[in-house]
């Protein structure tokens, strides 16, 4: 614990040479970064494959290749984000100049879960450099194999006062840092019930925060969507991952009119994509542990099983599984699945699905499946989500133009692109005022200046 308080101590001292802060420095990092992820590529890949059963494609494209195109754009554009922006400036204060500049925070704390435990640490990290501040990594302890190789690129190209590498039991070693030392921010990302921890633990010290976290992300079928088209996007949305997806379409709401067809061609497409065993299929993944397991399992005895349902605790296995007759009070449907369970629910009318909706209220994630943009226009109008797509589902969350964050339950601020810079920097506006322009209006006695004062300021 002293080790730690002392690396803290140590991460504080370097960022108060100002050391991070500039361009050259960023930049410097940021491409250190990159070419040392390109070196331990094949590394990543089999740690990924150990712990999650992840393809190389699917650790390229969900992982990977993410960090990669955030260090892309993040280089590409630094320079312009860091420079100071200048505005307007009121009546009043004329002939005064006004500017906004971009502060780093300081020394802030990302902590990442397991599911994606590469870029969920990483794309953070990437932002947090480019604002130039000193970082605390603390990695989930449930990717076992991808902490080991995070760990060795990490402290492989910083040293411990700029990017501390942390590992070990979260509820162990977050309260041990959180309470001893002042983050000026922390970026979480975890489940719902672990962020109230964070939450009020950063309360204590008034430290900012991010929250990613979870909930029931829907998918709504409308009669008149593609259903073939709807039925691939929601499958690959879905299963990617083995289900262990924080924007997965959790359950789907279709309209009685098409709900046949959507299901047979669900279970049709499952076959196309993982073949009638989806536990050797190179394209399916793993459960990452036992207990998840049990969950997952548990959830399968509370309603009908249309296709799926196979499962080997030996091999951390449950194959894409697709249940129809879930009550809406079941665990199935209050709880955040996070597994290859994909409950389908029939509506009759747009209300009826909001209603459905709304019981979960804020989700991380939204996507709707319809031709008609009045039924587009109404769902974005009257449903708060974190983000989501139409006619698509998952994909929303790889472009980095648009930001990545949730709402209420689902958590609070963004990031991706630009907005993790802004969300690792603070706006700090100056406002500078000419020496040769100084009115005596502006000073005491302002005894009959009122009628003044109501013409310059309004
Ligand atoms: P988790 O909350 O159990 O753990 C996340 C991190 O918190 C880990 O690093 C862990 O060590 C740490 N931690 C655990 N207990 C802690 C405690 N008491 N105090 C402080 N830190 C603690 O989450 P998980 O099971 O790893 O991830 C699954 C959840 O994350 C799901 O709900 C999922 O939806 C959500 N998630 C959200 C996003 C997003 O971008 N919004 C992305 C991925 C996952």
């Amino acid at each position: 614990m002293n080790d730690l308080n002392s690396s803290l101590a140590a991460l504080k001292f370097f960022y108060n040479t100002h050391a991070t802060k500039p361009f050259a420095f960023r930049k410097n990092q940021l491409q250190l970064l990159k070419q040392t992820l390109l070196k331990y590529d094949s590394e990543i890949e089999q740690a990924l494959f150990s712990d999650l059963k992840k393809s190389r494609e699917e650790t390229y494209a969900t992982e990977t290749g993410l960090v990669l195109a955030e260090i892309n754009v993040t280089l590409k554009n630094l320079r312009q984000w860091m420079e100071p922006k200048s505005t307007g400036t009121n009546l009043v204060n004329l002939p005064s100049t006004s500017k906004i500049y971009r502060d780093p925070l300081g020394i802030v704390l990302i902590i990442a879960p397991w599911n994606y435990p590469v870029q969920l640490l990483l794309i953070p990290l990437v932002g947090a450099i480019a604002g130039g501040n000193c970082v605390v990594l603390k990695p989930s302890e449930f990717a076992p194999a991808t902490d080991r190789v995070l760990q060795k690129i990490i402290t492989e190209i910083f040293p411990p006062e700029f990017v501390l590498y942390v590992q070990g039991d979260g509820a162990e070693v977050v309260p041990a840092m959180m309470k001893n030392f002042r983050f000026d921010h922390v970026f979480y990302t975890g489940s719902i019930a672990v962020g109230k921890i964070i939450y009020q633990m950063a309360a204590e010290k008034l430290v900012p925060v991010t929250l990613e976290l979870g909930g029931k992300s829907p998918a709504i079928v409308h009669a008149d969507a593609d259903i073939t088209v709807a039925v691939k996007r929601i499958a690959f949305g879905k299963f990617l991952n083995t289900g262990q997806t924080c924007i997965a379409p959790d359950y789907v709401l279709v309209h009685i009119d098409v709900k046949e067809k959507f299901i047979e061609k669900l279970k049709e497409t499952i076959t196309k994509f993982y073949s009638t065993d989806a536990s050797s299929n190179y394209n399916y993944g793993k459960i990452i542990n036992e207990k998840r397991f049990d969950v997952l399992v548990r959830y399968l005895d509370t309603a009908k099983i249309v296709t799926g349902g196979d499962h080997d605790k030996e091999k951390l296995f449950i194959s894409p599984t697709v249940l129809e007759n879930v009550s809406l009070d079941s665990p199935l449907m209050t709880e955040e699945i996070f597994g290859p369970l994909l409950p389908v629910i029939s509506f009759n009318t747009i209300e009826e699905a909001m209603n459905i909706v709304q019981r979960n209220a804020g989700p991380l994630a939204f996507y709707l499946f319809t031709t008609s943009k009045k039924t587009e226009e109404e769902w974005i109008e009257k449903i708060p989500f974190g983000g989501g797509c139409v006619n698509n589902a998952d994909w929303h969350f790889t472009n980095h133009y648009l930001p990545f964050g949730g709402v209420g339950n689902s958590g609070m601020g963004s990031y991706h692109g630009k907005y993790s810079f802004d969300t690792f920097t603070r706006l700090k506006p100056v406002m500078k005022t000419p020496n040769w322009f100084d009115p005596s209006i502006k000073y005491p006695p302002l005894k009959g200046k009122l009628k003044l004062f109501k013409w310059i300021i309004k």
